[in-house]
């Protein structure tokens, strides 16, 4: 008999709550367009005045009625800003819509703005370069004691735990057939580790700066040199404030890594960083894997985001991408920030500016490069409409400017700025990278499992821009 306890409705999980936010984007407008609301407001003003002024003034001087009135509704039209207005936000949810589609939810069209003027990547490394799904190579019991006691005491520990290390003790302990305990007042340190009282135990399981100073400590210290040496995590147990002994964890790289690191390095032309709370020789050897030559590792939340802070200080707008909530204060101070949605806690999806919920590192690059295409149509558009505008004004004031080309020129220039926009929500504008699906519908294993989350993208097959 299988019993489940529904906890919370689909609804109320953090992605469904990013999915709607992500539908209701067209209400949270650009920075752009609220420069342009603001602007049109006076300027709609002043053409009626100007109309005024044209109609009036030429009578005054006994000119003809017709021919003023005439001259006068054309310039009213064609000075009208319609294409201005329709310049920013279409090409902006056309984007967000299409980013939907392929996997990433973009939470409003300011993110979009912010994402084309990004000029530096830093990236987390766990759960974000790898898997996340760390396993237990090796268990090291100090001064002899067993092995199996120790696995169960640290599973006991983590299995509260969302960190993937945590969930990878915890896992260990099962796959050997051993007990799992529960564990009484968990507390856990992010970027550190966890502390429990399991079976009238004080356990604590995490990074090794948690061994106590002095002899035992330093035999620990040895093995996890030992270990970090091969490029493997090392956590250490500690029992009742005893070293214990030491976990060997390795992760794999995912596959899409490599290619998304040396793209992200082209689009914005500098190397990426590498953000970890890791050991230094893990995050080397990862490093050297997928391309990254700037590493900083052995870092706590607080030091991820002085790092962003560093950056943002010395002029570069940041993107940052990252997944637990070891990176969530990261992810809310970067210029943006994108949350790996399958592996990913959810506070770090709820700090993240874009969600990545196919899980596939090399959407972060696509992405990026789409709010750059749309960031060129919404200049192109505004150069568009404001020449049109200039032209047909300039003409009907100058010479005799015919009302019906007039109206042609106006809502000629709309249409197309606006289909310019809608240009960006084909499929076929998403640029696909080495060797990538180029599924229209996310494939079955694309669905975030792990954490029940529904499957957002069905909310945003429709076109977004109305
Ligand atoms: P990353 O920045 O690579 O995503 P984290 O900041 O989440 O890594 O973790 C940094 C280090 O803190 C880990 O390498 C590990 O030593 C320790 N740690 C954090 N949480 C746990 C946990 N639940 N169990 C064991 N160790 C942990
Ligand atoms: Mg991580």
């Amino acid at each position: 008999m299988l019993t489940v306890r529904v906890e919370r409705a689909a609804a109320d999980t953090v992605l469904a709550r990013v999915a709607t936010q992500v539908e209701e984007a067209s209400e949270v407008k650009a920075a752009t367009q609220l420069f342009i609301d603001r602007i049109e407001q006076r300027y709609s003003v002043l053409v009626v005045a100007l109309t005024l002024t044209l109609t009036a003034v030429p009578l005054g001087f006994g000119a003809h009625f017709t021919p003023t009135l005439l001259r006068a509704m054309t310039f009213m039209i064609v000075a009208s800003p319609c294409a201005v207005v329709l310049a920013t936000m279409p090409p902006l949810l056309s984007v967000i819509a299409n980013a939907g589609r392929h996997g990433v939810l973009v939470k409003n069209a300011v993110v979009l703005e912010q994402m084309a003027g990004v000029d530096t990547v830093a990236l987390d490394k766990t759960g974000t370069l790898t898997h996340g799904s760390p396993r237990v190579t090796d268990i090291l019991g100090l001064a002899g004691r067993d092995e199996a006691q120790l696995l169960t005491l640290a599973a006991g520990a983590e299995a509260p735990s969302e960190h993937p290390l945590g969930r990878a003790v915890a896992a260990a302990a099962r796959a050997r057939g051993l007990p799992v305990p529960s564990a009484q007042g968990f507390r856990a340190r992010p970027g550190r580790g966890v502390q429990a009282i399991v079976d009238g135990r004080d356990v604590l399981v995490g990074h090794p700066v948690l061994l106590p100073d002095g002899d035992p400590g330093d035999r620990a210290r040895a093995v996890v040199n030992d270990l970090e040496n091969t490029g493997r995590t090392a956590v250490v147990i500690v029992i009742d404030g005893h070293p214990a002994g030491v976990l060997a964890l390795s992760d794999t790289v995912r596959r899409d890594a490599p290619v998304a690191v040396s793209e992200l390095a082209r689009l914005v032309q500098r190397s990426p960083v590498l953000l970890t709370g890791d050991n230094v020789h893990a995050a080397r050897r990862l490093a050297v894997e997928v391309g990254i030559d700037n590493v900083h590792a052995g870092l706590l939340p607080q030091d991820k985001t002085a790092a962003v802070r560093t950056l943002q200080h010395a002029g570069r707008r940041v993107l940052l991408v990252g997944d637990g909530v070891n990176d969530a204060p990261a992810l809310a101070t970067a210029d943006v920030g994108i949350a790996m949605g399958r592996a990913g806690s959810d506070l770090a999806l709820q700090a993240a500016d874009a969600v990545v919920v196919r899980d596939d590192l090399r959407t972060v690059p696509a992405v990026l490069t789409m709010s750059r295409r749309a960031r060129r149509v919404v200049i192109a558009n505004l150069t568009l409409a404001a020449t049109v505008i200039t032209v047909l004004v300039g003409w009907d004031l100058l010479a005799q400017l015919p009302l019906p080309l007039g109206v042609a020129g106006h809502e000629g220039s709309t249409v197309i700025v606006g289909l310019n926009g809608l240009r960006l929500l084909s499929r076929r504008t998403w640029p696909t990278l080495g060797g990538e699906r180029r599924a229209a519908q996310p494939a079955a294993d694309d669905v975030p499992a792990a954490n029940n989350h529904p499957q957002p993208q069905e909310a945003l097959a429709g076109p977004g821009p109305s």
